[in-house]
């Protein structure tokens, strides 16, 4: 297969892994910046450029599109899935999965297991909303934050209320979710790959916090998800249309729950931690997918 990785770093590890494993199986494959690709849309047709060459007639994309990037990114991606290219995460599921509001509104309606989970615009509703999700302790998350960094646990309500202002103030969109204290710090992140589950961990937030991320400090190791875990992993990346995700459960007193479907999930700690070759098994479920 021609294969493209939209990626802004050729040096990245999920960049240089996913790289390695298409050679490995003799593919040919080149990793595009997406901010580099320039694009001509006509009713005549599409034309991409790279670096003052035309490219295009790849088998398939892989997009390694970074939260900062991803109106541009998602917007060149979408140009190669009209051109013919084959992605397993196409545009508008990453769009779908990287607003948090939009992901649980869809998931919830498909009967995934979720935190409870608010959101409202006005000030004068503040007092309401927060007494239709119960008492405090509350984790207030960015809408589109990640790696942890936009997420906050507030134990009373007046910081609960405080949060929830000072976000406003900042014309910051958050939802407001019930805390669930009974994980205390863990997650299982489930990579899954087309409809199996290749690989879990489970992480734990270091001392003192209750966020997993690695990039937050959390330690993590391999575990093996339950059958109702791996099936809802791959439920809830089917639901948002991804076929390769980072799916983020959380074990409740209520059974599973989807903390955060992620659609450009990092392979340098789930290859680590389980002694996996992740980015060859997203190669392969590729290549086939693209034949
Ligand atoms: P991000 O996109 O920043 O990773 P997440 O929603 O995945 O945001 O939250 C980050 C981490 O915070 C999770 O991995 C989990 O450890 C913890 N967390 C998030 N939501 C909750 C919650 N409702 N209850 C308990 N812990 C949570
Ligand atoms: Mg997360």
């Amino acid at each position: 297969m021609k294969l493209a990785v939209l990626s802004r770093n050729s040096k990245l590890y999920s960049t240089r892994r996913l790289v390695e494993a298409a050679r490995e199986r003799g593919h040919s494959v080149r990793v595009l910046d997406p901010l580099r690709c320039y694009m001509r849309i006509s009713s005549e047709g599409f034309t991409v450029h790279y670096k003052g060459k035309p490219v295009g007639g790849y088998d398939a994309v892989i997009p390694r599109i970074g939260a900062s990037v991803t109106r541009y990114g998602t917007a060149v991606l979408r140009q190669f899935e009209m051109m013919g290219s084959y992605t397993p995460n196409p545009s508008d599921a990453i769009l779908r999965a990287r607003d948090k509001l939009r992901a649980h509104q869809l998931l919830a309606a498909q009967g995934i297991g979720l935190p409870v989970t608010v959101f409202g615009d006005n000030p004068d509703d503040t007092a309401d909303l927060l007494s239709m999700l119960g008492p405090p302790p509350h984790v207030i998350k960015l809408n589109e934050g990640t790696q942890g960094a936009g997420v906050m646990l507030t134990e009373k309500l007046s910081a609960s209320r405080g949060v929830v202002e000072a976000l406003r103030g900042l014309y910051a969109n958050f939802v407001v979710q019930e805390f669930i204290g009974e994980a205390e710090g863990a997650d299982l992140r489930c990579f899954v790959v087309g409809n199996q589950v290749v690989a879990t961990m489970r992480r734990q937030a270091p001392e003192g916090d209750f966020r997993s991320n690695l990039h937050r400090g959390g330690t993590a190791e391999p575990v093996e998800a339950t059958q109702d875990e791996k099936s809802m992993a791959i439920r809830a990346a089917e639901v948002l249309g991804l076929r390769v995700a980072g799916v983020d459960l959380i074990r409740s007193r209520r059974g599973p729950m989807v903390l955060e479907v992620n659609s450009t999930p990092g392979l340098e700690g789930i290859e680590a931690v389980c002694n996996a070759d992740v980015a060859g098994r997203i190669i392969e479920y590729v290549a086939a997918k693209s034949e």
